[in-house]
């Protein structure tokens, strides 16, 4: 079913109320659509980043079987001429149940389907002949009888939920691996560790119109799981531009075959060998491309706005090279006052109540100016 663009001075819905969404919520209102950010608040009674930048705010629960949202889903669907996400997992039966009562979901339950569990990518992947890491499943409380040790060493992750490295377990024997399984409790896949030369991204953004808009590739660093670092240009080791153009080709493979309509960024990884493998999927802005805002000719944030409208999409090609630097809690306290000495360097803090340790509390974007 297509529909009309929704145009400025129409309502858009987030789910989900982080600082993706915040970032998303300021490009909405720059280009003069109103707001409305449903999520419910913490049990301390608190809202993320994205709560206080809204128009009309909605702190009740997300549907599920024990709750009866039908008053919030009423009041979106009263208010809301489209329906966003910040954050993948927000419960697919809520959005199942929006989409049964007409409203304008993007992305839609099918694309959160797959993006809320890593076993689903992957198998995506092996259908679209994108090559990926070696995964086995792993169900929740029962190990099949099978030579694991071809998964190891590995990383055992919870088949949903995970961010950030989180729901994750190195295992280096079967024994540790079926130790990691009974602690994680839930269905699980097991992957074996890449020697790993570099990461990629990419980002994808499609409109229910079918346009499709491809960004520029850049190169992450992680630490302890968490994105430390994104640059680009990504370095050029050879034999990198055919893998570049490689992970566009993926991503406007996904893009179609899920019939996207949003943003949507794919993870690689690139071994020692030189293979591109797709790692994950995220049908959202991504922290690997903060530095669109100041660097791209279209930040992802307007771009994700863009595309769930209906509007022509724009170009998160770069102009400027840059690198993008995490603020985790832990460090940041010490890291952020610096920047605002660096004439090149622009800081966002996304006013989270609470510093944790591997928090995401802001980013640093510098721009390369002077090359
Ligand atoms: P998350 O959802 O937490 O981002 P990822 O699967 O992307 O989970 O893992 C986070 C990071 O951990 C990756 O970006 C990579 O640096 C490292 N990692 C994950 N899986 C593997 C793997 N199979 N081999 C090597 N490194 C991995
Ligand atoms: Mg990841």
């Amino acid at each position: 079913m297509t529909h009309a663009p929704v145009l400025p001075g129409a309502t858009i819905c987030f789910l989900g109320d982080g600082q993706l969404g915040k970032m998303s919520l300021m490009a909405a209102h720059q280009l003069g659509y109103k707001t409305i950010v449903w999520y419910p608040s913490d049990k301390n009674g608190n809202n993320g980043p994205a709560m206080e930048m809204a128009t009309h705010r909605l702190t009740a629960p997300f549907y599920d079987a024990t709750f009866d949202s039908s008053a919030a889903i009423d009041e979106v669907i009263r208010k809301a001429d489209v329906i966003t996400t910040e954050w993948e997992n927000v419960p697919l039966s809520l959005i199942r149940e929006l989409e049964r009562r007409g409203a304008i979901v993007r992305p839609s339950s099918r694309v959160l389907e797959v993006a809320q569990s890593r076993f689903r990518e992957k198998m995506m992947a092996g259908e679209l002949d994108i090559p990926t890491t070696k995964t086995a499943w792993v169900p929740a409380n029962t190990i099949v009888n099978h030579d694991w040790t071809e998964y190891l060493p590995g990383i055992l992750k919870t088949d949903g939920q995970g961010y950030d490295g989180k729901g994750q377990y190195r295992v280096n024997t079967v024994e540790g691996f079926i130790a990691a399984h009974q602690k994680a409790a839930v269905d699980c896949v097991l992957e074996k560790l890449v020697d790993l030369a570099f990461e990629l991204s990419v980002l994808v953004a499609r409109n229910a119109s079918g346009e499709i808009s491809v960004s520029d590739v850049v190169e992450n660093a992680h630490i302890n799981g968490i994105l430390d670092r994104t640059v680009w240009p990504v370095k050029d080791r050879g034999f990198t531009r055919s893998k570049l153009q490689e992970a566009c080709d993926h991503a406007m493979k996904v893009a179609e075959h899920l019939g996207l309509e949003g943003v949507l960024c794919l993870e690689f990884f690139v071994d020692i060998e030189g293979n591109l493998l797709f790692n994950e999927m995220a049908p959202r802005p991504h922290n690997s491309f903060h530095g669109s805002i100041e660097a791209a000719h279209t930040s992802q944030f307007e771009q994700h706005i863009r595309a769930v409208c209906g509007l022509p999409l724009g170009h998160v090609k770069f102009h400027t090279p840059f690198q993008m630097q995490n603020l985790i809690g832990g460090n940041w306290e010490e890291n952020w006052a610096p920047v605002l000495h660096d004439i090149n360097a622009r800081l966002h803090l996304y006013g989270k109540s609470e510093s944790r340790p591997g928090r995401k509390m802001g980013h640093v974007t510098t721009l390369e100016l002077n090359r």
